[in-house]
C-alpha cells in the first residue's frame, strides 16, 4: 500500500507522525510525499492553529484532488477533541484519538473508502508514554526527541490536557540508547521536546535535572538543545549546569504569555512576572551570550490597554532575544472562554503586531551584541547558487556565511560579522567536525 503522511503543529507531532511512518513501512506500506498519487492518506492535525477545521479540511481536499479514491484516517490533538465534527468531513474515512494513533493498524484491517467514517477516540485516561522522534530534513542536522508528553498543569486558554492526557515521561533507562542512537546515524543536534518537558518525571522517580545531568556526563558527540521549557521549572541548579556544560546550547526557550501580573493570574500560570524577570536575569548574569525566546499571548480577556502596556514595557526591558507572539483566540471547553472582558479581535491583532515589531528590535540588539564572536555553527542548508551555507549557533543565532557543498554535516567556527535582515553574516574560520564542543568567544559582550 502507498500511503502519505500530512502533519500540522508542533514538533511532537512531528515526531509522532514519523513515528507513525515508521510503523506501516515496518508491516510493507511504501511511504509517498504528501500529493502524489496513494492508497491512503493520513492527516495528523492540531488543535492550537486558530481555524483547525478550516485548515484540516484544506488539507482533505487537497489529498483527494491527488488521490480521489484513497483512504483518509485522520488523527492528533483536534481529531481527539473534535471526532464527529472530523468525521463529518467529506473524505474522511476514520478518526483516530490519542489512545489510538499508534495502534491504527490494528484497528484498520481495510484501508479502503467506507460508506460510514469510524471513530476510534477513546477518553486520555491512563494513556502509555510513545517514544518518538523527528528529523526536519534529511542533512541529519538535528533531530528532535520526545521525552515527555501530555500535562497536568490547568492554564486557562489551553486544550492540551485535554487532547494530550496527563503528563508522562520516556523512561530514564532509555535516554542514552535514544541520544547514541541519533549519534550514531550522524546528527549533529538533537533537540529535548515534550508537551511540558520541564516535569519530566520517569516512572522509577528521576526528574527533569537529573535527565539533564545524565545527558551531559554521556558527552555525545552532538550538542543538545533544549525546546521550551516552564518558566517554574528552570532552577538554579538546571542555569548553572548548563553554564558549565560542553554538551547543551547556551538556549532557552520560556514561555511568558503575558508580563502582567493580573492577566498571568487569570491565565493561571505558575510563575509570576517578577519570578520571570528574576530568572532572565539569573540566566544572563551566568551565562550573558544565551539566547532567550518566550512566547506571549495578546489579547486575552481582560487584557486591558494598560495591561498589555505593562506586558510590552515588560519584555522592552528584558534581556530577551526573541518572541513568539500569538493572537489569543476562544477554545471550546477551556475556562477562559467564560471570561468577561473580551478584547475585539482587532485591538488583539494591533497587540499582536506591536509585539512582532519589539520582537524584530530585540533579536536585532541580540545579534548585534554577538558580533564579533566565534561560534559553532551546524550547516543546515546550502544555496548553491550563492555558494552559501545557512544554519544555527548554539544560541540559536540564523547565520549564513560562504562555504563548499562539502561541509554538510561539518560543525564550522564561524567568525559573526554583519546582519543582513534577520539573519548573522559571518565568515567561517575552520570545520571542527568531531569535535563539536561549542566554545564560545565573547569578543564584544560586555
Ligand atoms: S503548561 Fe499550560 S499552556 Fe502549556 S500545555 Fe500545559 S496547560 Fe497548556
Amino acid at each position: 500500500m502507498k500511503i502519505s503522511f500530512y502533519t500540522l503543529g508542533c514538533k511532537q507531532n512531528y515526531a509522532e507522525t514519523s513515528h507513525i511512518r515508521e510503523q506501516f513501512e515496518k508491516n510493507g506500506s511504501t511511504v509517498v510525499e504528501f500529493g502524489e498519487p496513494c492508497d491512503a492518506v493520513l492527516i495528523n492535525t492540531c488543535t492550537v492553529t486558530e481555524n483547525a477545521d478550516v485548515e484540516c479540511r484544506k488539507i482533505i481536499r487537497r489529498a483527494m484532488k491527488h488521490s480521489p479514491d484513497a483512504w483518509v484516517g485522520i488523527t492528533g490533538c483536534y481529531a481527539q477533541l473534535q471526532p464527529e465534527e472530523i468525521a463529518s468531513v467529506d473524505g474522511v474515512d476514520a478518526v483516530f484519538g490519542a489512545k489510538e494513533k499508534f495502534n491504527i493498524q490494528k484497528l484498520v484491517t481495510r484501508f479502503e473508502k467506507a460508506d460510514t467514517p469510524k471513530i476510534f477516540v477513546d477518553d486520555t485516561e491512563d494513556l502509555d508514554f510513545v517514544e518518538a522522534s523527528f528529523s526536519e530534513n534529511d542533512s541529519r542536522t538535528r533531530s528532535f526527541l520526545k521525552m515527555q508528553d501530555g500535562c497536568d498543569y490547568n492554564c486557562s486558554f489551553c486544550t492540551i490536557p485535554m487532547a494530550r492526557g496527563a503528563s508522562r515521561s520516556m523512561n530514564f533507562s532509555e535516554i542514552e540508547k535514544h541520544i547514541r542512537r541519533l549519534e550514531q546515524a550522524g546528527y549533529h543536534e538533537v533537540i529535548l521536546t515534550g508537551i511540558n518537558l520541564g516535569e519530566y518525571n520517569a516512572p522509577t522517580g528521576e526528574r527533569f535535572i537529573d535527565v539533564l545531568k545524565f545527558i551531559d556526563g554521556l558527552k555525545p558527540n552532538v550538542r543538545v538543545r533544549l525546546s521550551s521549557v516552564e518558566p517554574n521549572k528552570i532552577s538554579q541548579e538546571i542555569i548553572e549546569l548548563i553554564a558549565e556544560s560542553e554538551t547543551f546550547c547556551k538556549h532557552f526557550h520560556l514561555p511568558l504569555q503575558s508580563g502582567s501580573a493580573e492577566v498571568l493570574r487569570m491565565m493561571r500560570r505558575r510563575y509570576k512576572a517578577d519570578y520571570y524577570a528574576d530568572l532572565i536575569g539569573r540566566i544572563k548574569s551566568f551565562i550573558p551570550h544565551a539566547g532567550i525566546g518566550a512566547d506571549v499571548i495578546t489579547g486575552f480577556p481582560g487584557e486591558t490597554d494598560e495591561l498589555f502596556e505593562e506586558t510590552y514595557s515588560f519584555i522592552h526591558g528584558l534581556p530577551i532575544s526573541y518572541l513568539h507572539v500569538f493572537t489569543y483566540s476562544e477554545r471550546d471547553n477551556t475556562p477562559a472562554i467564560g471570561y468577561p472582558g473580551k478584547v475585539p479581535v482587532h485591538h488583539r491583532k494591533e497587540r499582536t503586531t506591536r509585539l512582532r515589531s519589539l520582537s524584530v528590535k530585540k533579536k536585532f540588539e541580540f545579534y548585534q551584541q554577538n558580533i564579533g564572536a566565534e561560534l559553532i555553527v551546524i550547516p543546515e542548508m546550502y544555496n548553491s547558487t550563492t555558494g552559501r551555507w545557512n544554519g544555527y549557533t548554539e544560541n540559536y543565532i540564523r547565520t549564513e556565511f560562504a562555504g563548499e557543498p562539502s561541509m554538510i554535516q561539518q560543525p564550522m567556527r564561524v567568525l559573526l560579522q554583519s546582519i543582513d535582515g534577520d539573519i548573522m553574516i559571518g565568515e567561517s574560520v575552520n570545520s571542527v567536525a568531531n569535535s563539536i564542543t561549542p566554545e564560545y568567544i565573547p569578543l564584544l559582550i560586555a
